[in-house]
């Protein structure tokens, strides 16, 4: 299993094991009912992150597969395990699918790492237009942003450079394609 697919599982894994574990009966008695409705509405939050995440994987893999029927039905418990599952589900795709397959699971990779609180993941990546290191994560616009001021992508305005996370995964992906090629 490739470094990137275990990331996309070990952070579901976590997102479903830390968010979703029943809490104690008896706490949640105490503080009554009205204490506990924040909670709730943040796990719902969590749940329909997870919901959306295992829903566009699955579709993903009928969509790579021309619409034929899986081989194996997509995990329903342990979700994380979906990743894995669409890996095993497209096994001979050409280049350009394969591209598509491993940047879905990069995103929702990064996705899952800004979920629970580990955005700086976005500064490790180069910049995809300046190849610098000033990419950070704008927790408000919910997008990339590369704050070098030099960058390539910087607009006439002088606004700074922005990208989604399916922009950077697909920029990861490629980048990692090419170190492949040269690295054979
Ligand atoms: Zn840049």
């Amino acid at each position: 299993m490739s470094g990137d697919i275990t990331d996309a599982e070990n952070r579901l894994r976590l997102i479903r094991q830390h968010f979703l574990a029943p809490q104690g009966a008896g706490l949640r008695a105490d503080r009554g009912t009205r204490a506990t409705e924040p909670g709730a509405s943040l796990r719902l939050d969590v749940y329909d992150h997870m919901a959306a995440a295992v829903d566009e994987t699955v579709a993903l893999a009928s969509t790579l597969c021309d619409e034929q029927e899986p081989y194996e039905k997509p995990p329903t418990r342990q979700v994380e395990r979906v990743y894995q599952w669409l890996v095993d589900e497209t096994p001979h795709l050409d280049e350009e699918r394969q591209q598509v397959r491993d940047a879905l699971i990069y995103r929702h990779s990064l996705e899952h790492a800004i979920l629970i609180g580990e955005s700086d993941i976005i500064r490790r990546h180069p910049c995809p237009a300046c190849v610098t290191w000033g990419l950070v994560w704008d927790q408000h616009a919910e997008q990339v942003v590369c704050w070098n001021r030099h960058c390539a992508a910087v607009d006439d305005d002088g606004r700074p450079a922005t990208w989604t996370l399916a922009q950077l995964a697909k920029d990861h992906i490629e980048r990692k394609t090419r170190r492949a090629i040269r690295a054979t």
